[in-house]
């Protein structure tokens, strides 16, 4: 068994819970979503977490969610927020209700036509990398207006807004110069298309405060909810 089970999980997550709520609070906005990162978590783990409470979990590999997903209750939330390749965008739409990492017009597409044919309306998030990176997946600024208008166009999915990771080090202003500017990405283009695009998917188990300072709507947390991860 992992050394960070017990209770100290639910303590963890009540914890969080009550962080989210007076920090949306201090915003003025609604409680921003918790959502628990359980890859490379057991099973066992993510039911402890469900136990506590936790109703969205987030996986980043699709085979992993795929062998998780029939364990597990069947009211769990799964969102899907790993780099997609497109052959694995049927068994994305069929075991997540979210994706958040859409990076490319041909993934939209894709994401749109097998929901089509799955009879599903997967919720999808724009994956933006606003830093620039080289090493991070995510489209560019520029890249955003064109993209949504065609996610408009796509009849079997639901665009609810954008998504960004942070750069790996960065300074306390980095990461709130990032987190704002995809704030303010998202205000321009909901803008410019009429569009309404409510959600901000940003912060992580180091970020997440900073995030919700600048508008996040869903955090993703992993190590801070199930401890440290083995790998991945
Ligand atoms: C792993 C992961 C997280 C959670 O990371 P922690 O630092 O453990 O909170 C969030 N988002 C994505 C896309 C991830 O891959």
């Amino acid at each position: 068994m992992n050394s960070t089970s017990g209770n100290n999980i639910s303590e963890r997550i009540d914890k969080l819970k009550a962080e989210l709520a007076e920090l949306s609070e201090e915003r003025g906005d609604s409680t921003a979503r918790l959502i628990a990162v359980s890859k490379t978590q057991p099973v066992s783990m993510i039911r402890e977490g469900y136990n506590a409470g936790l109703r969205r979990f987030g996986e980043n590999k699709i085979q992993e969610l795929i062998s998780k997903t029939p364990c597990l209750p069947t009211d769990i939330e799964w969102h899907f927020i790993g780099h997609l390749q497109r052959n694995k965008s049927r068994e994305a739409v069929r075991h997540a209700t979210w994706i958040h990492s859409v990076d490319s017009l041909a993934l939209l597409q894709r994401i749109d036509r097998v929901a089509g044919s799955e009879k599903r309306l997967p919720k999808i998030l724009i994956q933006v990398n606003i830093s620039g990176e080289k090493s991070k997946n995510g489209i560019i600024p520029a890249d955003c207006p064109a993209l949504l208008e065609a996610a408009r166009n796509c009849e079997n999915i639901r665009t609810m807004g954008l998504m960004t990771m942070a750069p790996l080090g960065a300074t306390l202003e980095e990461l709130h110069h990032t987190f704002a500017a995809l704030r303010r990405l998202r205000d321009q283009v909901s803008s410019e298309l009429n569009l309404a695009l409510p959600e901000l998917s940003m912060g992580m188990s180091n970020d997440y405060q900073i995030a919700l300072r600048e508008g996040a709507t869903m955090v993703r947390i992993g190590s801070a909810i199930f401890g440290k991860r083995q790998s991945g």
